[in-house]
């Protein structure tokens, strides 16, 4: 018998193991003595939320609250603006991942920057960046490098191997963000400011993309400092119904602490070799600023100094001034975990995927193009 990749799959989308989840889900939340909001951290599962209806299958007194795992989305307008203009450059190649290309800064998209003559790439693995850098020998060739940890090894990967195939002529921008970092601001500003930041976090959803580069180590102070259980689980709805199953029982049998919902791959160490690559090049930042959430200590990574001949952030002049966000965009509060997309004025008329008008309508993982997407669907919960 051949196994495609389709069936492995499946077996994570199974209506029926779906509905057995929701069934043990409604009976479990019954004797729970108040409701549970529960922030799935990352883009990737809210898509994984909507797309399967599962706000559906919840019984009232478990909500998801959506979170600011998305790099595009939390990418501010300032740094679109550095790749903007590092793209306008004569004898510049700039390369990025995903929807970077359409998230519009204050000058105007790459794609936009691309429509008048820029020569922007869209590239789906950063060692990608390697061949353009080889047949455009006379081109710099620079990486605006976005994302997680999950694509942080890979942006490593590559300074490696153009080091050891002495490739000169790539350079970097360095924009990788941390999970831990903005879930413990996200916590803090509640706890500091709880009549602003009212976001009402009980238990956190870890992407477990994550947590195959750095282990489920990572969130061990949430259940500890912070009290609040992080279950560590996979993107499909079997996966998503299952950690939540898992924080219900937790918070019944007054447990709290860091599980694994998907041991397919993750462990607590995560990926030893990825995370000493990523440490070889890579150094926090002292802060880091993430739209609609301001600068968050140590939570992006920088090229260490022995590397600064290689940083285009260091090599080009590039404007420091903070730049705002459209007055009528809140993705800021939907990052926080404080509205939800169908709240904003704007959504799905002024701002839709065809025209946005703020990131999370960008992104394909972003919180309002997902509702805006899968709207059809969530009308039916309302
Ligand atoms: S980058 Fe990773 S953590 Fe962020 S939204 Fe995408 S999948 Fe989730
Ligand atoms: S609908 Fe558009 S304008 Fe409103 S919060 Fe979302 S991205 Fe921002």
């Amino acid at each position: 018998m051949v196994v495609e990749l389709k069936d492995f799959y499946e077996k994570f989308r199974d209506p029926k193991a779906i509905k057995a989840l929701s069934k043990a889900i409604n009976q479990e939340a019954q004797k729970l003595d108040h409701p549970i909001n529960i922030m799935e951290v990352c883009g990737g599962h809210t898509h994984t939320i909507m797309k399967y209806g599962l706000l559906q299958l919840l019984p009232k007194n478990i909500r998801f609250i959506h979170g600011p795992g998305c790099p595009v989305c939390i990418m501010p307008k300032e740094r679109i603006d550095h790749a903007y203009i590092l793209a306008m450059q004569e004898d510049v190649i700039l390369c990025t991942l995903g929807d970077m290309i359409k998230v519009p800064g204050s000058r105007g998209s790459l794609q936009d920057a691309r429509s008048k003559g820029a020569d922007v790439r869209f590239v789906y693995s950063p060692l990608d960046v390697l061949k353009i850098a080889k047949e455009n020998p006379t081109k710099k060739i620079i990486f605006f490098a976005i994302g997680f940890e999950t694509t942080t090894p890979m942006t490593a990967a590559l300074i490696e191997n153009a080091l050891k195939q002495n490739i000169k002529n790539i350079f970097y921008h360095i924009n990788h963000v941390t999970v831990p970092e903005v879930m413990r601001e996200l916590i803090d500003s509640r706890d500091e400011h709880i009549d602003s930041y009212n976001n009402q976090i009980d238990a956190f959803l870890g992407p477990s993309h994550v947590s195959v580069i750095t282990g489920s180590k990572i969130y061990e102070e949430f259940p500890t400092k912070y009290k609040r259980p992080v279950v560590v689980a996979g993107f499909e709805p079997v996966d998503v119904m299952e950690g939540v199953l898992m924080i219900i029982r937790q918070f019944l049998e007054d447990r709290c602490e860091v599980e694994i919902q998907y041991k397919r791959s993750v462990n607590r160490d995560g990926n030893l070799n990825a995370q000493k690559l990523i440490e070889k090049y890579f150094e926090k930042r002292e802060l880091f600023k993430w739209r609609g959430l301001g600068n968050i200590p140590k939570s992006a990574w920088r090229l260490k100094d022995e590397y600064e001949h290689l940083d285009a952030e260091k090599l080009y002049s590039l404007p420091k001034e903070e730049i705002e966000d459209h007055k009528l965009c809140i993705c800021g509060d939907i990052l926080r975990g404080m509205a939800k997309p169908t709240e904003c004025q704007v959504f799905g008329t002024a701002c839709t995927p065809q025209k946005p008008l703020g990131s999370c309508m960008v992104s394909s993982e972003g919180a309002c193009a997902a509702y805006y997407k899968y709207g059809n669907l969530l009308q039916e919960v309302q």
